[in-house]
């Protein structure tokens, strides 16, 4: 149990700041939360700061330099949980895309060869440090990031919701893509999202993250049917091209 007021920090490294945005965008949700902790470190929604060690720190975005993995490795040693928040900080998401190859190339190519490049490879947090809950999405659903901090609150491991995006797929009444031959990674996907990309006529690229009990191998047997391996890979490469589930799976 964590005690009264909890302390909590929020970070960011690497990535686009709109899972943050999200969490500013609970407006009153926001103000209800914060009677209930003190949130001492925020760069984004704050002036003030205090330093740790916290009770929860929540991290957004990928630590891609030496100086953001040195942070995140003393955060970790500072806080009792630590949650990582959207896809960039629980599968290396977006950032992690780019293979090392073709970022020197367009570093060149932008930058010049003068540029002396400080990234590093885009992964997972948990690569580096243990996470104690990812709180899935690209963005984030931010109904989801207050149900895990008042799961916390009230003395529980949050969890994870206990269906794919299909089952919210079919809530929704939505026509399966994967039958009109369409490909689709919401069978291995983690629920929580409320389908939203494929109710608005895309396809589902995972970011919720891979299920636990998930079947990939199947999925992928699926998808050979009507696509060819580049296009299998775009699919599976938008968020797991770290991860290690899809690489476990890739050679089956
Ligand atoms: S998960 Fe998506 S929305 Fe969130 S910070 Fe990363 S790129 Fe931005
Ligand atoms: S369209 Fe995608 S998410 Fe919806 S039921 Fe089919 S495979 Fe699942
Ligand atoms: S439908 Fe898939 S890609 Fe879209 S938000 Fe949900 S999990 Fe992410």
């Amino acid at each position: 149990m964590i005690n009264n007021k909890p302390r909590i920090a929020i970070y960011d490294f690497t990535d686009c700041e709109g899972c943050e945005t999200k969490l500013v965008s609970l407006r009153e949700k926001l103000l209800l939360l914060e009677k209930k902790v003190d949130i001492v470190n925020w760069r984004l929604g704050q002036e003030y700061f205090e330093a740790g060690p916290y009770d929860i720190t929540i991290i957004e975005g990928a630590p891609i330099t030496r100086h953001e993995v040195d942070l995140l490795k003393e955060l970790r040693e500072n806080s009792k949980i630590l949650i990582a928040l959207g896809a960039c900080a629980a599968l290396g998401g977006i950032p992690a895309i780019m293979p090392e190859k073709d970022r020197k190339y367009w570093y060149e190519k932008i930058y010049t060869s003068q540029y002396a490049p400080r990234g590093i490879d885009a992964v997972p947090l948990s690569a580096y440090v243990k996470v104690d809950f990812s709180i899935h999405g690209c963005p984030i659903d931010e109904n989801e990031a207050v149900r895990a901090v008042e799961e916390l609150l009230a003395g529980k491991t949050p969890s994870y919701r206990g269906y794919s995006v299909c089952f919210e797929c079919k809530q929704a009444g939505n026509p399966c893509r994967l039958l009109e031959n369409k490909p689709c990674l919401g069978p291995i996907t983690q629920g929580g999202c409320g389908a939203i990309c494929v109710s608005g006529g895309s396809p589902c690229y995972g970011c919720f993250g891979i299920r636990d009990e998930a079947n990939i191998p199947a999925l992928r047997k699926i998808l050979e049917k009507f696509a060819d391996e580049k296009e299998i890979e775009r699919y599976f490469s938008m968020f797991h091209s770290r991860t290690e589930d899809f690489n476990k799976n890739k050679e089956k």
